[in-house]
């Protein structure tokens, strides 16, 4: 397939790299001249469009990937499909949408989950929206990127269903850490703590596959000084997502809107940034009420 790749970062990289080498013709364009094995470089996002028959784009933020939309639909063949696999807000995606749609071209709002590690083995989840035939012609490239893509519904489903997650991903860590903090308090082994937690009805994905204590469970960034991993920026990114996401649908988010509040200040207060975003246990630990 003739693709054109829009944002060779972390994560658009390694996932461009690996369509190229499955065999699809790539031609790559970046604002900051990234570039990505096997990917032909082309000089601006318009010239790498021209022709493709899928254009994907792996953007930091919906301000961006609204600009890039606007300069390259007029340029994309008829029939082609814009596939955004950046984590953006639920708005901007079903207005990417609708703009590509109304010029005769296929969109899918396609966000991942899997970070760097999953980018580059190709073994990335993606949660997708848009139409159906557009995901038809997407398929084959989800199953080289990744190992598993879930068809949500109609544009914007799956940046809801990502935001979805992630806040519960951010609730879930805030509470293992502040409960690790107690327990060290109370006078609980960590050990003693994971072996009861992971097999009754407080396990979760943090404690369970990505303990935020060091020396106890599977290997995770806290074994490795807390080098992300998942940065704390990126997971205060998608809390504000979803609050954003809440306010525009009425929903009432407590948990959400306080994890946003606690990775913010980790953040920009305290030392958080840099650091992988299940380093809130040593915040915790250091603290007293
Ligand atoms: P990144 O900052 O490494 O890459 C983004 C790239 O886009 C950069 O190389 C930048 O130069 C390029 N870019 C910016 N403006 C551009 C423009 N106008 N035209 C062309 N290129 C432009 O970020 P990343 O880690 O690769 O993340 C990309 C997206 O994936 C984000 O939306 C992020 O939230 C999401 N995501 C990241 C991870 C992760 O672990 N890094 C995990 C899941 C989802």
């Amino acid at each position: 397939m003739k693709i054109a790749f829009i944002g060779l970062g972390n994560m658009g990289a390694p996932m461009a790299a690996n369509l190229a080498a499955a065999g699809h013709d790539i031609a790559g364009f970046d604002v900051a001249g990234a570039s990505a094995p096997g990917v032909a470089p082309a000089p601006s996002a318009v010239e790498a469009v021209r022709g493709a028959e899928v254009v994907i784009t792996m953007l930091p933020n919906g301000a961006i990937l609204r600009a890039v939309a606007a300069e390259v639909i007029p340029a994309m063949s008829s029939g082609a499909v814009l596939l955004d696999c950046s984590t953006v807000d639920v708005q901007s995606a079903r207005e990417v949408a609708e703009q590509a749609q109304a010029a005769g071209l296929g969109a899918l709002d396609a966000p991942v989950s899997g970070g760097i590690g999953g980018a580059a083995a190709g073994t990335l989840t993606f949660m997708v929206g848009g139409g159906d035939a557009a995901f038809a012609t997407a398929r084959p490239l989800f199953e080289i990127m990744g190992q598993k893509a879930v068809h949500c519904g109609p544009s914007g489903n799956g940046q809801a269903a990502k935001i979805c997650n992630n806040m519960i991903l951010g609730v879930t860590m805030i509470a293992t850490c502040e409960a690790f903090a107690l327990a060290d308090k109370l006078g609980l082994s960590r050990a003693a703590m994971f072996d009861v937690v992971s097999t009754s009805s407080g396990y979760s994905w943090s404690m369970n596959a990505y303990c935020p204590a060091p020396g106890v469970g599977p290997t995770s960034p806290a074994d490795n000084g807390y080098k992300p991993g998942f940065a704390a920026e990126l997971m205060l990114k998608d809390l504000g997502l979803a609050q954003q996401a809440a306010e525009a649908a009425d929903a009432d988010t407590p948990m959400g809107a306080r994890a946003l509040e606690l990775y913010r200040t980790f953040v920009e207060d305290e030392s958080g940034r840099g650091k992988d975003f299940s380093a809130m246990l040593p915040r915790f630990e250091t603290r007293g009420r």
